[in-house]
């Protein structure tokens, strides 16, 4: 199952998206949020409607998190470009959902920081409230679905102060979408490739994480409650590298689609 967050008469809906004629098409509106189902997205309400097809619609975000938790250096090769050391430990920091930008929207880079870097990354979208993990629970049972993420970086900023709130976490810096999914199996392998003006940039793939997604999940429910609606960005391949105004960025994962940003300087 596939959906999307839409405008629908002047307000923002949740919608079921579908294959129609091989196009993405929402087909009909939840009449529930997905943070509601408790993870049983097939047990919430819709209605149809004249379909629309995904690219023509109006799309805001599609989750809602109380929190986003991002992992860095999750690949090895990433901590290696930027000449970091593989951590021992999932290492998290937080962006704040005051910084999510919806597919579409225009990253408004801070002109005071000297470089700007894009982070291709797939999103974990939590069904269920999740803590303190059995060792024998799959993690799985907690997530909702999947999505795309740009881990959008002051780069400069990040080194200089120490902690990444300000590089991270500034209006814009969380692209998220266009969709969540519940059709992709991380565990399987899936391809993510960032491209900027078209050119492919970055391209990983998930069986390539340090720390899969079940050590992840369950590391950060040792310490933190995990409710529905949270994202987790699970860290990026290598290939980070700098954007400026007018640069177009698109996150690509094979099964759920391509997030595509256009980046600007901030107005003063
Ligand atoms: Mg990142």
């Amino acid at each position: 199952m596939k959906y999307c967050r839409f405008q629908f008469e002047n307000a923002p809906h949740f919608g079921l998206v579908e294959s129609l004629a091989g196009r993405d098409s929402i087909t009909r509106l939840l009449l529930a949020t997905p943070e509601e189902a408790n993870g049983k997205l097939e047990s919430i309400p819709s209605i149809p409607i004249t379909p629309l097809i995904l690219s023509d619609a109006t799309l805001f975000e599609p989750v809602r998190p109380s929190k986003i938790i991002c992992v860095g250096r999750n690949y090895r090769e990433h901590a290696a470009e930027l000449g970091n050391e593989v951590p021992k430990e999932p290492l998290l920091f937080f962006k704040p959902p005051s910084a999510l930008l919806a597919p579409g929207g225009t990253v408004r880079r801070l002109t005071f920081a000297e470089r700007s870097d894009y982070e291709g990354e797939l999103g974990v979208v939590i069904g269920k409230r999740c803590s303190k993990l059995a060792p024998d629970e799959d993690v799985r049972f907690y997530i909702l679905g999947y999505t795309c993420v740009n881990d959008f970086t002051a780069r400069d900023l990040q080194k200089k102060d120490g902690q990444w709130t300000r590089a991270k976490g500034f209006d814009t810096s969380c692209p998220v979408g266009p969709v969540v999914t519940t059709q992709l199996d991380p565990w399987a392998g899936v391809t993510v490739e960032t491209r900027v003006n078209g050119q492919v940039r970055q391209h990983g793939t998930t069986l390539d994480f340090i720390f899969p997604l079940d050590a992840v999940i369950r590391y950060i429910a040792r310490f933190m409650t995990l409710l529905p609606g949270d994202l987790i960005a699970t860290g990026t391949p290598s290939g980070v590298g700098p954007v400026v105004g007018g640069d177009v960025m698109e996150v690509e994962i094979e099964g759920i689609g391509i997030l595509r940003n256009p980046v600007a300087d901030e107005i003063a």
